[in-house]
């Protein structure tokens, strides 16, 4: 992205803030593994929106005056032959189109002064530990000198009230980067099928590992920094755990894989769950089911589109699910009642335990309120049939064209009572990512077909 994407973004939360505020935040600290080895270092989404620097050690100051400062490491050739290049404070402005740029050595000598006579300090609340005691900290020689004339804000407020709406609707550029992550992510779904027949095929093992190895070849072959979240690699009976990862467990024909995996590209996530028969052909009771899932999503994927609510996709695969588990024999009509009643009383909970969607974007799960803020006090409460507690219910969120979202209803089956046994240990989730246009949404996920007849065939290839 251009220097000016950036420029324009700090002048929004300019705008926002005001001439007399100041906003401070911080990149992500490196975060130790074990030992003396890190983690992977990943720079913090809020301040990689505003600025597209991807070193660690690094701040941003944005004045209400509209001026932004960058703290960032020195340069330091000793540490560069070990850590690598640094771009340095006198390289910054020019590259990064930010207005000053010191070493980070020098916030505590230079903060308190950008401080003084601001009536409002913004920053991210509940990001990072220590954040509000550096604050503090920093305030402090600017309370110790108030008899000298300096003026202290009185007003803390939180910085992700205001990048929190940015972040949600996403621009033509950060679409365009989703696309293309949405684009690799099922090229490696892909990838993870046609192994999985071909190994099976040839008589050789399988195991879920052997499925992740191709995921992670795919992201990485075709240019992604990184998985944008652990990969779920289900086997079989597995796929009913949601937070699985990928384990040792063997992968068998006559069983379905459930994997939901997505790369990081460019600081955006893509978000793919595919479900398929190891072997390359679906069973009855598997086909019937996955059925059942595939028509709740084309029914949530029918009801995202600008001025929808939030939650209309949720409701609209609830309904279908619902009536499916009747159709099916997952539940009882003479127990559970009819298709309303297994809404109201939540019945499908059973079967079905997460939501529709959530916001995609820098983060896998990302940013944005789910409550529409301009209906914010309109809040009620209900009792819920299931747990008997009191919750409160707000109003969702109403779509706009660029916001981005997953649609991923599920089915899994546990062994219970009742429960037709063809159906145990079976679990199906399809998910997709939608951008929301104006009279619909834009699937940028099917790179990897959803359609049984569509996985077989692609399986056999
Ligand atoms: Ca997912």
């Amino acid at each position: 992205m251009s220097t000016s994407t950036y420029q324009d973004r700090r002048a929004r939360v300019v705008a926002h803030i005001g001439a007399h505020a100041i906003a401070l935040l911080p990149t992500a600290p490196e975060q130790r593994r074990n030992r003396d080895a890190d983690f992977p270092y990943r720079y913090d989404s809020y301040f990689h929106y505003l600025c597209g620097f991807a070193e660690p050690g690094a701040w941003l100051a944005i004045t209400g005056a509209g001026k932004t400062i960058l703290f960032c490491q020195p340069k330091d050739m000793e540490r560069e032959i070990w850590d690598g290049y640094r771009l340095g404070p006198q390289a910054a402005p020019a590259a990064l189109g930010v207005d000053e740029a010191y070493p980070i050595t020098e916030m505590d000598a230079r903060i308190p002064s950008l401080l003084d006579g601001c009536d409002a300090l913004w920053y991210p609340f509940a990001t990072h530990a220590g954040l509000d005691a550096q604050m503090q900290q920093w305030l402090q020689p600017l309370r110790d000198r108030v008899r000298f004339g300096t003026l202290c804000p009185s007003t803390q407020r939180d910085l992700c009230t205001v990048l929190d709406e940015m972040r949600l609707v996403k621009d033509a550029q950060e679409q365009d980067i989703m696309r293309r992550a949405g684009q690799i992510s099922a090229g490696a779904h892909i990838r993870a099928m046609q192994t999985s027949a071909r190994r099976l095929r040839a008589g050789q093992e399988v195991r879920e590992y052997h499925l992740e190895a191709e995921l992670l070849h795919e992201f990485r072959e075709q240019g992604a920094q990184s998985p944008a979240y652990t990969s779920i690699v289900a086997a079989g009976a597995n796929a009913c755990v949601l937070h699985y990862r990928a384990d040792t467990a063997p992968v068998r024909a006559g069983e379905l894989v459930l994997i939901d995996a997505g790369c990081e590209l460019d600081g955006y996530a893509s978000d793919i769950t595919r479900t398929f028969p190891a072997d390359g052909r679906f069973t009855g009771p598997q086909r019937a089911l996955y059925d059942v899932v595939l028509a709740a999503q084309q029914a949530a994927v029918d009801a995202t589109r600008a001025g929808a609510r939030f939650t209309d996709p949720h409701d609209a695969s609830v309904a279908v699910l619902s009536q499916g588990m009747l159709d099916l024999g997952l539940l009882d009509k003479d127990k559970v009642g009819t298709l309303q009643d297994v809404i109201d009383k939540r019945a499908y909970f059973q079967f079905y335990m997460h939501r529709t969607g959530h916001w995609l974007g820098r983060d896998v799960h990302d940013c944005g309120s789910y409550t529409e803020p301009s209906e914010i006090g309109q809040s009620s409460t209900r009792v819920d049939a299931l747990s008997g507690q009191t919750v409160v219910n707000r109003p969702a969120r109403i779509l706009q064209p660029g916001m981005v979202l997953t649609i991923e209803p599920g089915i899994y089956v546990r062994p219970a009572p009742g429960v037709p046994e063809k159906f145990h240990h079976i679990g199906i989730r399809i998910e997709d990512d939608a951008i929301v246009t104006a009279h619909a949404c834009e699937l940028i996920s099917r790179g990897v077909p959803v359609e049984p007849d569509a996985i077989e065939a692609l399986m056999r290839a």
